[in-house]
């Protein structure tokens, strides 16, 4: 296949896995082979320019919106983050920053795995709430979002606002809510950040328990550091992430994530990887923006975690509705700290598609998510 042929492809797919995961809240592909495919991209087109397309979502922020949710104009541009996979990616990202500022000061948070979400309040009233979307339009979710309990409806002060974050499904209420929905025989949520996304945009948003945490002001700040914005939201009655981390090079940067990586499997809540931004406001301003993301803050994503074992039998459970759930026996192996001996299979179609037959050798996925998936074939 030709580049150009190639880049369309890539193009065509990765618009298609965005829509369904973005849109639909029902992604068909792993976080990590979207990611895999998204790359092959961004190589693609920085050897080839000329040949990048209008519709590449190298250029475009989350997805796009359905018909029947009133939509929501952002005043303010909401970026989505550029992100690397490895330490030697993150020190290259790190030292363009040390070309335009010296002695750059950073703090690092936990990057949440959930929804896009920004807050609107006036005169210390919340107002409006909207999701991303592309990061110019949203969904307006602002009835939804003032039955999550810890968004605050007053603040502290009588300020004006608006502040992002992230809502996310806590796992313990997200392992309640497949248990009930496999009762119920529907089909259950794949990870809990789907099931934050699908219960957003509903009324049962105090039933299922959602939370959030608030981590960066949209409106122009009010303060000189991230640090400080964090520390004043708290004071303003936010929930914000307590782990974070002051760094001033990359050694105490890979400090925090290897700190995070050891967390992750204890945290109450799903994370997908540390976020590092410049501390100081003014230099943000400095670094700005590329069309996507910016230049001042990084996400460093965990790799898959992954294991290899085999599979013995196969159980189909059958829900009250029909819907029949294939799930894998497998001889226990360790995956992210805990012994593995059954993974999800979703449906006949997933198991077709990849060609799982019992006795195969398998690797087995843990993405983010606390339910194990049969990745591929080996
Ligand atoms: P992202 O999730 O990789 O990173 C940006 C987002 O991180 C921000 O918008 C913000 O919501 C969030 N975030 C969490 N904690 C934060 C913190 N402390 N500070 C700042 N931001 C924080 O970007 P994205 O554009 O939302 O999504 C892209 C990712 O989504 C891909 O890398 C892929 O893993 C996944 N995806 C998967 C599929 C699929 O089919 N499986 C399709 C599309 C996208």
């Amino acid at each position: 296949m030709n580049i150009e042929s190639k880049i369309k492809e890539l193009t065509e797919k990765l618009n298609q896995y965005a829509y369904e995961y973005y849109t639909l809240d029902e992604p068909s592909v792993e976080d990590s082979e979207y990611d895999r495919l998204y790359q092959e991209l961004v190589k693609l087109e920085a050897e080839n320019p000329q040949l990048t397309r209008a519709d590449s979502p190298t250029h475009r922020t989350g997805g796009v919106i359905l018909d029947g949710f009133v939509k929501f104009r952002h005043p303010y541009n909401l970026y989505s983050l550029g992100d690397v996979f490895s330490r030697e990616e993150l020190a290259v990202w790190e030292e363009r920053v040390r070309k335009e500022i010296a002695n750059p000061e950073y703090i690092c948070e936990l990057k949440i795995d959930g929804l896009s979400l920004s807050l609107y309040y006036e005169n210390g009233f919340l107002v409006t709430a909207a999701t991303r979307g592309d990061g110019t339009t949203g969904e307006n979710i602002t009835e939804n979002v003032k039955r999550i309990k810890d968004v605050p409806l007053k603040l502290k002060d009588a300020i004006d606002i608006v502040v992002r974050g992230e809502a996310y499904l806590p796992r313990k209420n997200f392992a309640k809510l497949n248990k009930e929905r496999e009762l119920e025989g529907a089909a259950p949520f794949a990870n809990p950040r789907n099931a934050a996304a699908g219960t957003l945009r509903t009324k049962i948003v105090a039933k299922r328990g959602l939370a959030t945490f608030l981590y960066q002001e949209a409106s122009p700040a009010t303060n000189d550091t991230q640090e400080e914005v964090l520390e004043y939201f708290e004071e303003l009655g936010f929930q914000v992430n307590p782990e974070r981390k002051f760094a001033r090079n990359m050694d105490e940067i890979w400090e925090f994530i290897e700190e995070a990586t050891r967390l992750r499997d204890e945290l109450p809540y799903d994370i997908d990887g540390v976020v590092v931004k410049v501390n100081n406001l003014a230099e943000q301003e400095e670094l700005g923006f590329t069309v996507k993301a910016p230049r001042w803050a990084i996400a460093y994503k965990f790799p898959a975690e992954q294991a290899e074992t085999e599979i013995l039998s196969v159980d189909w459970t059958v829900g009250r509705t029909g819907v029949v759930t294939p799930t894998a026996n497998m001889i226990p192996v360790l995956l992210a700290q805990t012994t593995v001996a059954r993974a999800t299979l979703h449906n006949v179609d997933y198991i077709e598609e990849k060609d799982i037959r019992i006795g195969d050798h398998v690797l087995i996925y843990k993405a983010g998510d606390i339910i194990p998936k049969v990745g591929k074939v080996l």
